[in-house]
């Protein structure tokens, strides 16, 4: 499959004139290969509106140049796109795709190696996957890999019925469905940090850990995604795959070993020790907030029920809080908290790890309480770890004072990290699906959220809207920890 250690293959993108397409794939591809990680390839663009290949290959241009490119570079690497025209609803047209692509496929050399990146509308993942098997295009001679983009499903029947669908042409070893926040520099970052350190992993448990916050919060609103946020709202959209993934990562136990399967089934023993909610737990562990209008940055916004495409009576969470309880025997009594949201006051993901206060005070802080120590994780947008602890007030008296060790991603390397879907793109042509979601991870994951859109689905919400864009959600999110005797460290305080 591999030729002088460089990865080869057919790459079909379903979806080429779309926006994921444009802004992070096409990019993404450009990037590896400009840094002769790809050698021999070709790029099928999918898409039903009539485009020649010339011209696609000008909007591929498009989307990737910036100034210090080199032109021969450039056209190189253009040259191997090409445009098929294509209904995927439409049976008649997959015959002349595979024509094109075993063209292409003798041309480039690519022995037999298929990717199929399906970066459309969900509804159509399934005829597709059919129509790739039955009209011959997954009768290869090298690898076939199914690169799905969320949601995969919108609760676990739908996802159930799905993945029978895919796979009847492709295996579970084959399907690579992506949650890009698995292939940030920093989410990938977590086991290091936990398992590379002597200092950190003895203290990882319930007896040292008081609660772990993770946060993503963004400052957007819905924008023109109106139409696909009023069936998902911020549960599906964020906690059923990325919030509880993020949550996987910082409880799972250290697999023994690096393997796709090992951390996997770690993570999925994490997803299954979740503590089921019943229905009439669920307000007392979840939260849920929709955003009216308010002022970011100085200027005013619309709430999200005056959103182009949204109901005016709209019932959809644009911000949910929760709290998650693992029950093992490392988690017991560890609360996890986890919200997440549009409109908010800054645009950060972080996770906080607090630390169980030392059983004796001796110093004093100004305000004559000790702050817990406090490992930060910085997801985005700035990358880095950061430690808060306590030292000695410079001076006469035995006081403390709060102190940060900061360790910041991009100040480190001098250059940014790859983008997520650059490292996704490359694990898949090389055939490492650690970091893509298995099936075991997505139907759990969709059971536990299940439970709290059934509540919520049969129940109005009264008080929406219940928080003020530019804010950092609801009056009841930051409820929900003081009722634990905790609140949310401030995302905005804690930047590296
Ligand atoms: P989009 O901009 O609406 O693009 C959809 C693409 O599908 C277009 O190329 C469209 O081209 C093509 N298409 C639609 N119906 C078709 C049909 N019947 N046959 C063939 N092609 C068809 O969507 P997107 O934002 O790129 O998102 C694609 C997928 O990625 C979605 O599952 C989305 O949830 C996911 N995603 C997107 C982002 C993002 O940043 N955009 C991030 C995460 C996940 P034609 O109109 O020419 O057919």
């Amino acid at each position: 499959m591999k030729q002088n250690g460089k990865p080869t293959a057919l790459i079909m993108i379903f979806g080429a004139t779309g926006d994921l397409a444009k802004r992070k794939l096409f990019p993404s591809i450009y990037n590896l290969y400009t840094k002769g990680k790809l050698e021999r390839f070709a790029v099928i663009g999918v898409a039903r509106r009539p485009l020649s290949t010339k011209d696609f290959q000008t909007a591929v241009k498009n989307s990737i140049q910036t100034s210090n490119d080199s032109p021969a570079d450039v056209n190189d690497f253009i040259s191997r796109f090409y445009y098929h025209s294509h209904d995927v609803t439409d049976s008649s047209s997959y015959t002349a795709l595979n024509q094109l692509a075993e063209e292409l496929d003798g041309n480039y050399s690519l022995e037999g190696n298929r990717i199929f990146y399906l970066a459309m509308a969900p509804e159509f993942f399934g005829t597709i996957a059919e129509h790739l098997k039955k009209d011959g295009l997954t009768n290869v001679r090298g690898f076939k890999r199914l690169v799905i983009e969320k949601p995969f499903g919108h609760d676990l029947e739908s996802a159930i019925a799905l993945n029978k669908q895919i796979r009847t042409a492709f295996s579970e070893n084959e399907i690579y469905r992506i949650d890009h926040y698995l292939g940030k520099e920093m989410v990938q970052n977590i086991e290091v940090i936990r398992f590379a350190n002597a200092i950190f992993e003895p203290l990882w448990n319930n007896r040292y850990i008081a609660n772990i916050q993770v946060t993503s919060s963004e400052i957007l609103g819905v924008e023109e995604r109106g139409r696909y946020y009023e069936k998902s709202g911020a549960l599906r959209d964020m906690v059923q795959n990325h919030m509880l993934q993020m949550v996987a990562l910082l409880a799972m136990e250290p697999p023994i070993r690096l393997t796709t399967d090992e951390i996997r089934s770690e993570k999925v023993k994490v997803l299954r020790a979740l503590r089921p909610l019943k229905a009439e737990e669920v307000n007392d562990y979840f939260v849920r907030g929709q955003y009216g209008s308010g002022k970011i940055n100085g200027e005013k916004v619309p709430g999200y029920r005056e959103e182009p495409m949204v109901d005016k009576e709209s019932n959809t969470e644009t911000f949910v809080a929760g709290k998650l309880m693992i029950d093992n025997f490392r988690w017991a009594g560890v609360p996890f908290y986890i919200r997440t949201g549009k409109r908010m006051k800054a645009k950060s993901t972080k996770i906080v790890i607090q630390f169980k206060d030392i059983p004796m005070n001796l110093y004093y802080q100004t305000d004559q309480t000790l702050n817990p120590n406090l490992l930060v994780i910085h997801i985005q947008p700035e990358e880095g770890i950061t430690l808060h602890l306590n030292a000695k007030k410079a001076g006469q008296n035995m006081e403390a004072t709060p102190v940060k060790l900061n360790f910041s991603n991009k100040g480190a390397d001098g250059m940014n990290t790859p983008e997520a879907y650059e490292k996704l793109l490359y694990d898949c042509i090389r055939g490492d699906a650690t970091n893509f979601t298995h099936w075991d991870e997505v139907a759990l994951s969709w059971s536990f959220t299940d439970k709290i859109s059934e509540v919520w689905e049969n129940t109005k919400e009264a008080s929406f809207p219940n928080y003020q864009a530019g804010t950092m959600g609801p009056k009841a999110a930051d409820e929900l920890l003081e009722k634990d005797g905790f609140f949310w460290w401030p995302v905005t305080d804690l930047d590296v």
